[in-house]
């Protein structure tokens, strides 16, 4: 099946269904989209949790030897299985090497050097040159570093513009740079909220604000993808309103990253930052990823340096002269840490098997189909937050539930050893991801859901009560 926007959205697998002469919802639908997954075979590269190590305490969990559903790669990745290897190597080269294993490394890959195992693909996946990634700290840190050469605020010109509703931690280091600077940061940061009764920001709203509040902005700053309601912006027409105004322009790909396609370089982006521990499946508090843009390589932008951003020609002559490496390994601080950076390369190495043109391709087709399959169910108690048009999303939706039903859901699905995550009050994250979900994975949760929300519309009592029985007017 040839995928394109149209394949992608939900309206197609009605159509689909009947060509196949099977029912939409039927799980011979789900098995006949398996079977024809050109990437079925990456799922094997993974470590799948089994239910009955994820339900909670004394869930008493159908087949609990089998794989829990996991659709939770937009809050921590699954492990890939080639991970463990590559950092027991690292602690065998630490334990009969010692400190000569930062040189002399029995698999090539001295420790001095070691981040540039992972750079060529990084940089694959954000769309930049190796020379513009580095890979380094963590998400906020870089977001802080980045923003010492990036947010240079001037009397006329000091404002940030961001959403309103971005994630906290993005909010915290906003606020916290313009303090740094002298600035109230309810006077320097404009947020952007949906216009009322919408849910997700429309770029012509952000263009607007660019172009009429441009000439004040030092930097227009946005997720990638929107960690609640998964909107994917279109960073394209963001960065160049934002360059054409003269206003540095950065992104967090946090949710971004391995997930949507990304050109970072040709959009003209300056800078940007993502961690690796969602779609990069590096693992728990994985090491960070900072992009710059070519132009910035041998500006003489103020910075704040340490020993790992200077020429490592002349790193150890101990001189005080920092000669920063043209490009974004500059921004490097300290050395890098080792079993993080094999973990990632671990990861890097189940994409390289693909590409993704080929995983945005299948993540169309398994969000179109759980969409699709949702939006099948009669009075089912929540809306879609996230936009129904596939290329304004990754390949998360965010389901908003009526209002008292929502953790009663959580923790049925919970039970049932389906991992999603909720943020609260009202909404459930769902994130098929392309590299080890199934569509049966999606078929198994939408059928444990339906179940989930007939329960939880039932009292204590056993009553049903009429608002319940009417649910959420959907479109
Ligand atoms: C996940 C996430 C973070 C987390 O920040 P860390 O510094 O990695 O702890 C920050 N911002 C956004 C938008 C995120 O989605």
């Amino acid at each position: 099946m040839a995928i394109t926007a149209m394949t992608a959205g939900s309206q197609h697998y009605g159509g689909l269904a009947k060509e196949l002469g099977v029912e939409l919802i039927s799980v011979k639908m789900a098995k006949h989209l398996d079977e024809k997954d050109p990437l079925k075979h990456l799922r094997a590269e993974f470590c799948i949790p089994s239910k009955k190590t994820v339900v909670p305490e004394g869930a008493d969990v159908a087949e609990p030897d089998t794989a829990c559903i996991y659709l939770c790669g937009n809050s921590l990745g699954l492990q890939p299985s080639g991970v463990r290897t590559l950092v027991n190597e690292e602690l065998d080269v630490w334990a009969t090497h010692g400190v000569t294993g930062h040189f002399r490394h029995p698999k090539k890959r001295p420790w001095v050097s070691i981040d540039e195992n992972v750079i060529v693909q990084s940089a694959k996946i954000v769309g930049a040159s190796p020379k513009e990634v580095a890979i380094m700290n963590s998400l906020t840190a870089n977001l802080h570093f980045l923003m010492v050469s990036f947010y240079r605020p001037t009397k006329d010109r000091y404002k940030i513009l961001m959403e309103a509703k971005a994630f906290p931690s993005d909010y915290y280091a906003m606020e916290s740079q313009t303090r740094f600077h002298g600035y109230e940061p309810d006077d320097a940061i404009i947020q952007m909220s949906p216009r009322s009764g919408e849910h997700t920001l429309r770029t012509e709203d952000i263009l607007d604000t660019i172009e009429r509040e441009g000439d004040k902005i030092a930097l227009v700053i946005f997720s990638g993808v929107q960690y609640y309601t998964g909107q994917f912006f279109e960073l394209e027409k963001i960065a160049k309103a934002g360059k054409a105004k003269n206003c540095v322009v950065g992104f967090d790909l946090a949710h971004a990253a391995g997930n949507v396609p990304l050109r970072l370089h040709d959009w003209g982006v300056d800078f940007a930052c993502w961690c690796t521990y969602k779609y990069l499946n590096a693992g728990p508090g994985g090491i960070g990823g900072a992009f710059v843009h070519e132009r910035h390589a041998r500006a003489d932008l103020p910075r704040m340096s340490g020993w790992w951003g200077t020429d490592p020609a002349t790193r150890f002559l101990m001189d005080n002269v920092f000669r920063p490496i043209p490009g974004a390994d500059s921004y490097r601080v300290s050395n890098p840490n080792v079993l993080a950076i094999m973990s990632l390369l671990g990861s890097l190495n189940v994409f390289s098997q693909t590409s993704m043109t080929d995983l945005r391709a299948k993540s169309l087709q398994l969000t179109g189909y759980l969409e699709a399959l949702l939006l099948a169910i009669p009075n089912r108690g929540f809306k879609i937050l996230t936009p129904s048009d596939p290329s304004q999303r990754g390949c998360q939706l965010s389901l908003l539930f009526e209002e008292g039903l929502m953790m009663k859901v959580f923790e049925a699905l919970e039970r049932e050893g389906v991992i999603v995550d909720e943020r609260k009050p009202d909404v459930i994250r769902v994130a098929p991801t392309p590299l080890y979900n199934t569509f049966s994975d999606v078929w198994q949760f939408v059928n444990i859901l339906k179940t989930a929300v007939v329960a939880a519309r039932i009292d204590s009592a056993g009553n049903v009560s009429e608002e319940a029985r009417k649910g959420f007017v959907t479109s």
